[in-house]
């Protein structure tokens, strides 16, 4: 299971030299079995294991008085056993010790322990502990603390050094982890890749950095890296930054250097789709547009990201880029995350496009096996210049016969091999233009780190004529009050959805619940015509509740999540979202984009189910006060980081481990400049880098 590794040899022959290239398994004390606990951890060479870092420091340099714990901060106590004895919490047994010093006593509690460890817990011993104090009821208590005993004090000396705290995994404890680590500095010190001078980088060089983040000094500031600003870390994370620019930037250069077809007139394309539309584009649909008319004149692949808020007109965008691809006598193929809009934009499309002469073809993976087949045949043919589908349409390699755009609709999990992988899919020689749409707003240097090998657009303008949205938060019991208000604005001609979310990531419960849902609505008000879509549906029950509710013959739609991105019915107005305390900003921000499309004055009810933690009040406000996308996007890095807001794979493309991308953000620029200007002179460098903090760059170009 853990012998031969993608990137860890075998040292060349026996007695061969262990380097830091080497599979991790020949490090002393390693051997195979660990050697695959660590590939869980994706260490897979001994340099690999340098580049695990400690998640944090703890401090047990010193002893804090037991007079002085404060609940909540961990600390190192040292004081004499006064009693130890076994008891019963509720049902559970629980070993009781008290220990004391000078200032104060403080209470251990064990629910786990052996008959050996409560004979070694005698009165009169010295015993020293780490752990997090709390206030109980007979004051300070530590749950379940790391200890050691001894009959003297001087026996139980506290440590010269922080001590680095590692990710772990099953099967590996912290001190086999530092054992393992010491043996590849000491592998490292021989090593000189690691001394290497890395120009436009700050001191110190990569061995130190590493050297004092594992293994701090007795002098090294505590404090400066506890909270990650020590230079050694700064060192360090500007080295991953760099090597995540280089990795992205490089890919790109790979895409860019491929010939793609030039793609002209699309003013014309613009003209042409703008007479038939019934508002005028906006300025900045206009401008995004003219950027993209600049990309496809030039015989490389568009490498672009255009961003723009729920609402903000991303669709007319993609349809003049589609337009333009198949007036040149070429396939264009638009890529949507779900079944649900991709039928939706099968149908805005084509009533876009089809009176300008344009055949669409929908491709989706439920489709009966003789339509697909002849959409295929046609789609191979060429016959049909317009194709949407979901990702399954790349994944069934579906053969295109000139296919020379691809739009990417919502897709936030569409990371860069994805993108690679789109390279091969043109005709004969030529790679297709991408124009990758977003709805998840995010401050401009995130974007530069996340899509460092993109382009970047901004819809920053909203159609005319929108009405805000009033966004309310309502306490679950208010629900059949809220029902009947709903019921209320129905009868008078507007339109609902009610959205249904859970939790857990389950298709099959989410949709349950929204069948309770909508019997339960359906038994409150019997007068309205009420809709139900779910992802356990089939496509075509789904497109044609879908349908209903657009024409307005359903007033109200209970949905599940399905709905989240570009649903599109300009006449909804009430939008109800349950639990919604549980949803994260963005989600809730698209959802709630699905109103505030039309004339008509908007509301958001956001239904949460008390208490409220603080990080759900925090959502909710920040919901109730704002609908600007970045705000929220800003607010929802805040609270939870970057990897949460565009889901964990999204940052996981490469795996940032010490550079945050929010925190980090203003070295971003500079590190961009430098990752080309390394490319250009120093590639074997940059290769080195990535190789140091990505891992094998071979892995992402050969897609
Ligand atoms: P999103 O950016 O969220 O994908 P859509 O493309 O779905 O937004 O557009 C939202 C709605 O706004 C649609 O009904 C669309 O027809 C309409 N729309 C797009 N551009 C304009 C515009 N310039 N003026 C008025 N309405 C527009
Ligand atoms: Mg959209």
């Amino acid at each position: 299971m853990a012998t031969a590794r993608s990137q860890g040899g075998a040292p060349k022959s026996a007695g061969a030299a262990v380097g830091l290239h080497s599979a991790v398994q020949y490090l002393r004390g390693a051997g195979p079995y660990l050697g695959g606990v660590l590939h869980g951890l994706g260490i897979e060479t001994i340099q690999d294991l340098l580049f695990h870092l400690p998640l944090r420091y703890e401090d047990r340099r010193q002893a804090v008085p037991i007079g002085q714990l404060k609940g909540g901060e961990d600390a190192l106590v040292l004081g004499r056993i006064g009693a130890a004895a076994v008891g019963f919490t509720g049902k559970r047994r629980t070993l009781r010790v008290s220990i004391e010093d000078a200032s104060g006593s403080l209470l251990l509690r064990f629910f786990h322990f052996n008959e050996a460890q409560r004979t070694a817990l005698q009165p009169g011993r010295w015993l020293r502990a780490y752990g997090s104090p709390r206030g109980g009821v007979g004051g300070m208590e530590m749950v379940h603390p790391e200890y050691r005993v001894a009959e003297r004090a001087e026996d139980l000396p506290t440590e010269a050094r922080l001590t680095p705290i590692y990710p772990l995994t099953a099967g590996l404890s912290q001190t086999k982890l530092r054992g393992l680590i010491q043996q590849a500095l000491e592998l490292a010190a021989r090593d000189r890749s690691l001394l290497l001078n890395l120009p436009g980088l700050p001191l110190p060089d990569s061995l130190s950095a590493l050297r004092l983040i594992h293994q701090p000094e007795a002098d090294s500031d505590a404090r400066l890296l506890m909270a990650q600003r020590h230079p050694a870390q700064g060192r360090l994370l500007r080295e991953e930054l760099l090597a995540h620019q280089l990795c992205m930037r490089l890919l790109r250069r790979q895409v860019k250097t491929r010939p793609a077809p030039r793609l002209a007139n699309l003013a014309a394309a613009q003209a042409a789709l703008q007479a038939a539309l019934p508002f005028q584009l906006t300025g900045a649909q206009r401008r995004v547009l003219a950027e993209v008319a600049q990309d496809l004149l030039l015989q490389k692949p568009m490498l672009r990201l255009v961003q723009g808020d729920v609402g903000s007109g991303k669709t007319v965008v993609a349809a003049v880029a589609l337009l333009t691809a198949a007036r040149a006598g070429y396939q264009a193929a638009l890529m949507a995350p779900t079944e649900l809009l991709a039928e939706q934009h099968a149908v805005n499309l084509g009533r876009w496009l089809a009176p300008l002469g344009l055949s669409v073809a929908f491709l989706a993976g439920k489709l009966k096996k003789s339509q697909k087949d002849t959409a295929l045949a046609a789609i191979a043919a060429g016959e049909v210049s317009l194709v949407v589908g979901t990702h399954a349409m790349f994944q069934q390699n579906v053969a295109f016969a000139k296919l020379a755009l691809v739009v990417v609709d919502e897709q936030h999990r569409f990371g860069v091999q994805q993108r690679l992988a789109l390279r091969d899919k043109g005709p004969a020689g030529l790679s297709p233009h991408q124009l990758i749409m977003s709805a998840t707003p995010i401050p401009r240097t995130l974007a530069q780190t996340l899509y460092a090998d993109l382009d970047v657009s901004v819809i920053d303008e909203l159609p005319p004529g929108r009405t805000p949205i009033t966004t309310v938060a309502l306490v679950n019991e208010r629900r059949p009050e809220l029902t009947a208000r709903i019921g209320e604005a129905c009868r008078q001609g507007k339109q609902a959805y009610w959205v249904c979310t859970l939790i857990e990531d389950s298709d099959e419960l989410e949709a349950q619940a929204a069948e309770t849902t909508a019997a339960q609505l359906r038994a409150a008000l019997p007068e309205l015509h009420i809709g139900l879509v779910h992802g356990r549906m089939k496509p075509t029950e789904k497109e044609a509740q879908m349908a209903a509710f657009k024409d307005g013959r359903t007033q109200l739609l209970v949905a599940t999540t399905v709905i989240e991105v570009g649903v599109d019915v300009p006449n909804a107005s009430i939008m109800v979202i349950e639990n919604a305390e549980r949803l994260g900003l963005a989600q809730l921000h698209q959802l709630r984009g699905r109103v505030g499309r039309g004339a008509v004055e908007s509301q958001c009810v956001l239904l949460y189910q008390p208490p409220l933690g603080q990080l759900g009040r925090a959502r909710l406000d920040t919901l109730r006060r704002t609908t600007d996308g970045f705000e929220i996007a800003q607010k929802d890095l805040e609270l939870r980081g970057p990897g949460e807001l565009l889901g964990r794979r999204q940052t996981g493309v490469i795996g940032l481990k010490l550079a945050d991308p929010q925190r980090d953000a203003p070295l971003i620029p500079e590190l961009q400049q430098l990752a080309d200007q390394w490319l250009d002179s120093q590639p074997e460098l940059a290769r080195l880098l990535i190789r140091r903090w990505v891992g094998d760059v071979e892995k992402y170009a050969q897609v």
